[in-house]
């Protein structure tokens, strides 16, 4: 409560105080969220949405999704046409599939792409062809291991053609002919991809990307879709230190055109977050920046320290999503990566599984509070130096030290106050005093400024 109130009287002071000293506006992402009844629900049912669309890294089904996110944030498209080299990747066409199925002898469909998106394997070239069972297995992906569940696969990259199906679909086809059809068309035209640009009060910005690929996954990918619009509509008429720069694209390719459009103004990414998977039970899962400690590092560690200390933190590694090609050498950003269970460690990951009873509510609204938490951090960060080096200054005589007795906060206030005031020396950030003093950030950051207020803190100037 005492946040609230904090945020309240910033909110309504107005104009800013005539010393000159920046209005701050402490947690705006978690603000953003309060007062918004049924998140949980409200995220599920946008992934019931966006999850039987024939997703791809390009085609009708990236279009339909960016339509859906851009009823809820003023999305801007962006694009590149096929063919152009982006480093050391080109642009491909654009894959649009209108029926893919396999059918025996009596015309029994035994797959269909339009009863499951899973069933074509992306970016299929085209065929008809009537063939042996035996022909058509070399054409068709199982999980023995998982014998109830349909695979996800592509072959964006090579020119080839094939289907998925559970194994038990698949040992139980009996001898015979059958017929593929898959009615597809790769042509040249643009891979789109969409942003929405919140603005804060400076444009050193934070880029938060998810990807826009993956067809008929709920966890993989339209937890991260859901997530990541949710929070860009909740933050719209916020203020904010930083510029949120959103980022819907395709996997790989679309953060490589991203970075190639974007390469002269790299120097104003503070930091980077690519999400995905956010919807399971598991984790969270906090993958490092090739960096290993940059500000979202920290920040990240902080909020799942103070929201789920069973959290993993994994060191960086050069497979993952996104961040590969944002951590590359030559880009080297401090960029990490936020999931719940991570990928490929949960059974139900590329598979048939991943559907929209394996996401839930609760969790995908813990997700987002989660990363409101780590944004919150990242952007109410800030060094101050104590005006008042010498001793402590006299916090009674002041009216900050707050009276202990029924108020079992009280003594944490005032050790953060005590806390900022020992590390305000120049060289700790507020993200340096919250590892140091193992005290909440969000509290650190209302006595800095309780502090500041008072005129006894002054921000180190950039
Ligand atoms: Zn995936």
């Amino acid at each position: 409560m005492q946040q609230r109130t904090t945020t309240d009287r910033k909110q309504e002071a107005s104009p800013a105080p005539s010393t000159g000293r920046p209005v701050r506006q402490l947690a705006p992402f978690t603000a953003a969220l309060s007062g918004s009844d049924g998140l949980g629900l409200q995220l599920h049912s946008f992934c019931e949405t966006l999850y039987p669309i024939q997703r791809s890294l390009t085609g009708p089904g990236v279009d339909a999704t960016l339509t859906h996110l851009a009823t809820r944030i003023p999305l801007k498209r962006m694009s590149i046409a096929s063919g152009t080299p982006v480093f050391d990747w080109t642009v491909p066409d654009v894959w649009q599939c209108d029926e893919a199925f396999i059918e025996n002898e009596r015309g029994e469909r035994i797959v269909d792409a339009s009863r499951h998106g899973l069933h074509l394997v992306g970016y299929s070239r085209p065929v008809d062809r009537w063939m042996p069972r035996d022909d058509l297995l070399r054409h068709v992906h199982t999980l023995p291991d998982q014998p109830g569940l349909i695979p996800y696969r592509t072959t964006y990259y090579a020119d080839s053609w094939g289907f998925c199906m559970t194994n038990e679909t698949a040992a139980a086809l009996p001898e015979g002919r059958y017929r593929a059809v898959v009615r597809s068309r790769l042509e040249p035209g643009e891979l789109v991809w969409g942003e929405y640009v919140h603005e804060g009060t400076t444009d050193h910005e934070v880029l938060l990307t998810t990807h826009i690929c993956h067809p008929w996954l709920a966890n993989d990918n339209c937890s991260g879709l859901a997530v990541l619009t949710t929070l860009a509509a909740l933050l719209r008429g916020r203020k904010t230190r930083l510029t949120y720069r959103f980022l819907f694209a395709p996997g790989t390719i679309g953060a490589l055109c991203w970075l190639s459009r974007n390469e002269h103004r790299l120097d104003r990414i503070v930091a980077g977050l690519s999400l995905s998977c956010l919807g399971d039970a598991g984790g969270p899962t906090y993958k490092r920046s090739r960096r290993g400690n940059t500000t979202v590092d920290r920040a990240a560690v902080l909020a799942l320290s103070e929201n789920f200390p069973e959290a993993t933190i994994e060191d960086f590694s050069p497979y993952g999503y996104d961040e590969r090609q944002y951590c590359s050498p030559g880009f080297d950003l401090p960029f990490g990566s936020l999931q719940r269970s991570r990928w490929g460690k949960f059974p139900e990951y590329h598979t048939s599984a991943d559907d929209l009873d394996f996401i839930k509510p609760a969790e995908l609204e813990r997700s987002l509070r989660l990363l409101a938490s780590t944004l919150d951090i990242i952007d109410g960060d800030w060094t101050p130096i104590s005006l008042c080096q010498k001793g402590e200054p006299q916090l009674g005589r002041r009216g900050l030290y707050a009276a202990t007795g029924g108020d079992p906060s009280a003594a944490e206030r005032n050790m953060a106050m005590l806390w900022v005031l020992n590390l305000a020396d120049g060289r700790h950030s507020l993200v340096a005093m919250a590892e140091r003093s193992r005290l909440p950030f969000q509290r650190l950051a209302e006595a800095a400024d309780l502090l500041s207020n008072a005129d006894l803190l002054t921000p180190r100037p950039d």
